[in-house]
């Protein structure tokens, strides 16, 4: 998978409920990256990206996507950093799958059933006649 695939799919808000933090109704965020007592974290959803405004933080009036804030988040490298968005993103992926598996097994069980009673009728009147 593609750094650009992976900034693509992965949302600034996936990455924010995976640390526990959620912005308030202006998107506004106490900053993860310095001391900080009222939210001066701006969060962007249409670009996923992040912009702190006080001047003690570290990220130094720098805008951070979904990447940048997983590598601030974990103090790692960019490549540790993507591997970690990798999980993210697979672990949503195997949601949706293991979602879609049950459904299908369901419909897969009723439409067995459904033949077999079919079946059964065809039969009788077979033997019948
Ligand atoms: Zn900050």
């Amino acid at each position: 998978m593609e750094i650009v695939e992976i900034k693509a799919q992965l949302t600034m808000a996936q990455v924010l409920s995976h640390y526990n933090l959620s912005p308030n109704k202006k998107n506004m965020l106490c900053c993860p990256f310095h001391p900080d007592k009222t939210p001066s974290m701006q969060i962007y959803p249409t670009t996923n990206t992040a912009f702190c405004f006080s001047s003690n933080c570290k990220l130094q009036g720098k805008s951070i996507d979904t990447i940048d804030f997983i590598l601030y988040k974990e103090q790692c490298s960019k490549h540790e950093a993507l591997l970690k968005a990798k999980v993210l993103l697979g672990q949503n992926i195997i949601q949706t799958v293991t979602t879609q598996t049950t459904t299908d097994y369901t419909t897969l069980f009723q439409d067995f059933k459904t033949a077999l009673t079919r079946r059964g009728r065809c039969n009788r009147v077979y033997w019948v006649s």
